[in-house]
């Protein structure tokens, strides 16, 4: 609210000024002041839009930047070679991996093996389930 107010007074001053200044050459203070006063309005709601899609492009980008930096992820892989060096390497998702070891100079595909397990329930819990249904 003080902000409102602030840029109210301020665009009232400005608007005074410059019907001050026409008055010096002959034009009426309140006509001034009036298409002054709109012309600022003009040229603030025109600065305004233009931030305000500046700063939709910059959190666009942004989000894309995120995006990015979510799908990398990095896994420790061992070189088939016979020194079985250990390399931290870049998993991109649905692209083939491949990095070359910084020893023997091979190029080496990493492949990705999903499995899945039942989660473990703790026995307290598994008591208090038991209870419930009056087994
Ligand atoms: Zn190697």
């Amino acid at each position: 609210m003080d902000k409102i107010i602030k840029s109210l007074i301020t665009t009232s001053v400005v608007s005074a000024a410059f019907g001050l200044a026409g008055l010096l050459f002959h034009l009426s203070f309140f006509g001034v002041f009036i298409i002054t006063t709109i012309v600022q309005f003009i040229l603030f709601f025109i600065i305004g839009s233009f931030a305000d899609y500046l700063g939709q492009l910059k959190l666009r980008e942004i989000e894309t930047q995120q995006l990015k930096e979510i799908n990398k992820s990095f896994i420790d892989v061992e070189c088939p070679c016979d020194k079985k060096i250990v390399e931290s390497v870049q998993i991109k998702l649905g692209e083939r991996n491949t990095y070359v070891c910084k020893d023997c100079g091979k190029l080496n595909a990493v492949y990705l093996n999903a499995t899945s397990a039942a989660t473990n329930v703790p026995i307290v819990k598994e008591r208090d389930v038991v209870k419930e249904n009056g087994i």
